[in-house]
Order: structure tokens, then sequence, then C-alpha cells
């Protein structure tokens, strides 16, 4: 048996994307169901992003999300660039007068069920998409299934897609047609452990062992990564020889150790769908693009896409004016393509291509010396790392 149910917006993914619409939604009054696969519990454990752009703060507290960022999160104001031995600072501060916020993702998460649950959203966990049906139509249709095999559809005037990088609604809108994308012969193993910070400030570090990133989560437990080969096993390394090899990535600085509990391989790729809208059906974040994480933009580019999007389907829904939905694509890939450049342009900077020439090695030196030793260099790096501004929420 089929239960139907019937909103003015389906929102498929209750990630920070999904949920930030609901929330813009609500306050101009519109109503929309979100579904996830995943139960609330598991949502709010997602270790993922940890940088959030000053905007995308913002953006979360003008939308009247209850967000701890400014107060729990770490304010960084600068990234040092490590590289031949010696860190070379960028300095936000100095060179936009902008910094960003160190806040994980399973807190934004939290901020932001904990705004919606207790003001009446309706958000149903453990429901998942199978197909979108009627893409081209007035009233597209979600059909997902729950966990007791329970077939239900949502119908609405809107389809929103923010199901992340495996959606289905962009399999829906566009089948096999995905997208335009590039693979890295490389990807990030990451850990979480329980030790104090090693730096102040985020360290990227290009060595000839290849790329490490040392963040910080908090006072007591900290995140870090080093390149490693696709098909690695994160079991393959003891604690001791990964700290070794994280050692080895940053010369010239001394890790603070301590034992790692959480250990991962991330996959990278960059990707951006063909269609971000088709008919009354749209994408945002990780659905319509990915970006790998060296540039820290992913779910900063998320919320911007919802920012576009929100705007779009206020027009739609209130004053029945489709255009600027029309307009939602090429409004995003601005954005989405500047982004794509800058995540590019810090992991081919930064990282070890397995099997590179010493010409190409020396080359990345100079490429790594040609931002540091100019302001120029350095403000496009701080510009694009701490964000574009938005424009004004509508
Ligand atoms: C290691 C790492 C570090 C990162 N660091 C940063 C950073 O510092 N800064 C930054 O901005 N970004 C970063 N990112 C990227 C960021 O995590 C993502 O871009 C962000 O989560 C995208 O949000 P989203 O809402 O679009 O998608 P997601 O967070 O992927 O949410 C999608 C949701 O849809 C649900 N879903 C999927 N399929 C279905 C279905 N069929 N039916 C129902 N529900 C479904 C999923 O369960 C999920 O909850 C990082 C990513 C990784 C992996």
């Amino acid at each position: 048996m089929t239960t139907t149910v019937r909103t003015r917006v389906a929102i498929v993914g209750a990630g920070p994307a999904g949920l930030l619409l609901a929330q813009l939604l609500r306050n101009a009054g519109i109503e929309s169901v979100v579904i996830d696969s995943r139960s609330r519990e598991d949502i709010e454990q997602t270790i993922r992003a940890g940088i959030l752009e000053e905007g995308t703060v913002q953006a979360l507290l003008a939308a009247g999300v209850d967000t701890h960022a400014h107060q729990v999160g770490m304010r960084h104001d600068g990234i040092e660039l490590r590289f031949d031995g010696a860190g070379h600072r960028i300095d936000f501060a100095d060179l936009v007068g902008r910094g960003v916020w160190l806040y994980p993702q399973h807190l934004v998460l939290q901020d932001l069920l904990g705004t919606l649950l207790p003001a009446g959203q309706d958000i149903r966990f453990e429901l998942t998409a199978q197909r979108v049906e009627d893409v081209d139509g007035e009233q597209p249709r979600v059909v997902a299934v729950n966990a007791e095999g329970t077939e239900v559809e949502i119908v609405a005037e809107v389809v929103v897609g923010a199901d992340g990088s495996h959606s289905i609604v962009r399999k829906a809108m566009s089948g096999s047609r995905a997208g335009l994308y590039r693979e890295y012969p490389f990807a990030w193993f990451g850990i979480l452990c329980e030790a104090p910070p090693s730096a102040d400030e985020l360290i990227y570090s290009n060595s000839p062992n290849g790329f490490a990133l040392i963040s910080q989560r908090s006072d007591t437990v900290q995140r870090m990564y080093f390149q490693c080969d696709p098909d690695v096993d994160p079991d393959a390394y003891t604690q001791e020889q990964l700290w070794e090899i994280l050692q080895s990535r940053v010369p010239g600085t001394t890790l603070k150790e301590g034992p790692i509990f959480q250990r991962d391989v991330l996959q990278f790729r960059s990707f951006v769908a063909r269609e971000l809208r088709r008919g009354r059906v749209a994408l945002v974040g990780d659905a319509a693009h990915t970006v790998p994480p060296t540039g820290a933009k992913g779910m900063n580019l998320a919320i911007a896409d919802v920012l576009l999007l929100n705007d779009a389907l206020r027009v739609l829904l209130l004053e029945d004016d489709i255009r600027p939905l029309e307009g939602y694509e090429q409004a995003a890939l601005h954005r989405i393509w500047k982004a794509q450049n800058f995540s590019w342009w810090m992991t081919s900077m930064l990282h070890q291509v397995p099997g590179t020439s010493e010409f190409d090695a020396m080359r990345q030196l100079g490429e790594l010396r040609s931002v540091t030793e100019s302001r120029a260099g350095r403000t496009y790096l701080a510009e694009a790392y701490t964000g574009w501004p938005h424009p004004p929420l509508v």
C-alpha cells in the first residue's frame, strides 16, 4: 500500500543544504517535507566538513538557525602553506579583512535540526527516495520507501534534490548524462586523534612524500589527513606508522601525537551536473557538484546554492513567476565554477601526482613561491578560501 503526502516543496536529503532550504522556506510561510534515508542520530554524527566561511555563518544566523558557530567555533584568520621545510602564513584578516570558522559539520546539522524540529518542520528520517516521477510535469513526485518497506509518495509543486553526491534526483533528471568531472590519482587518509593541537591554524603541507593537512577540532581532539593511494585499506597501518607518515609530510614542524580513534579513506573528485534544474525539479549542494576537500568549499557551496534557490522558489510559489527558477542554474554555476577552479588549483599545487617528473615537482615549488611571495597571489587565495560575498538574503 502506498501512502500519499502532499506538500509545496519535497526536499530529498537532510544534509546542510536540504535542512537550510527547509528553514528558509518556513520563514516565507512555504510548507515543505524533508526526507532522509538516515536516522537523526546518524545525521547528527556526520564527520565531514570543518571550515565555514563567515558568509555561511551569517547566512545561517540570518535564516534564524540557532547556531553556536560564533560561540563554540574557532575563528581562524589565516592558514599556513608549508613547503621546502618552511611555513608561510596567508594572513586572511590582513589581506581581505575576513576569517573562517572551524565548526564541524555535525554541529551545523545539530543546530539545523535543533531549530527545525521544535518548530514543527516535517522531517521524515529513514525514508529513502527510490525515484522521481513526472519530472517534466507541474506536480513532480518523489517515491520513497521506509524501513518497514512501505512506499510513500510525496507529491509537490517543486522537488529539490539535496541528496548528496549519489543523488537519485539527479539520476531522475539527467539519467546517465550525469555531468562533467575530473578524477584524481590519490585520496585522503583521515584520522581523528586525542591530542592537543599541533598548531594554532591549519597547515597545508606540500612535501616530497606527499600532501598533509593538519587541522584542529578542539583542545583535545584533532583531525589530520595525508595523501594516500585510493585503494589503501584504512586498517593497513599501525598507529605508530600513521604518526610516522604524518610527521614525514610536515618537515620542520613537530606533531603532538595521541591515540587515533577514527580513520577513513576519502575518495575525491571534481564534478558538476549537466543540469541543475529541469522543469520544477532542482539540485543543490553535493547533488549538483562535488569538489575535492582541499579548498574547504563543499558545504559552503551547498549553502550558496540554497540561498539562490530559495530566492527563486519564493518568487515561484508566492508570486507564481517561474522565471527566477529558470535562471537558477546559470546564477549558481557562476560561483560553482569559481569554487571548482579554486579547489582544483589548491589540490594540484599541494599534492604529489604519482610518477610526476622532476620538472613538475620543481615547477610546483615555483608556483607555491609565486603565491606566497606576492601579495596579489596571497590575496587571491585568501579571497577564495574565505568565500566570495553572497547576495543579500531576500
Ligand atoms: C573529509 C571531508 C572534508 C570536508 N571539508 C569541508 C570543509 O572544510 N568545508 C566545506 O565547506 N565542505 C567540506 N566538505 C564537503 C561537505 O561535507 C559537503 O559538501 C556537504 O556535506 C554537502 O552537503 P549536502 O547537504 O549537499 O549533502 P550531504 O551532506 O551529502 O547530505 C545529503 C543527505 O541526503 C541523504 N540521502 C542521500 N540519498 C538519499 C535518498 N535516496 N533518499 C533520502 N535521503 C538521501 C543522505 O543521507 C544525506 O543526509 C568536506 C567533505 C569531506 C568528505
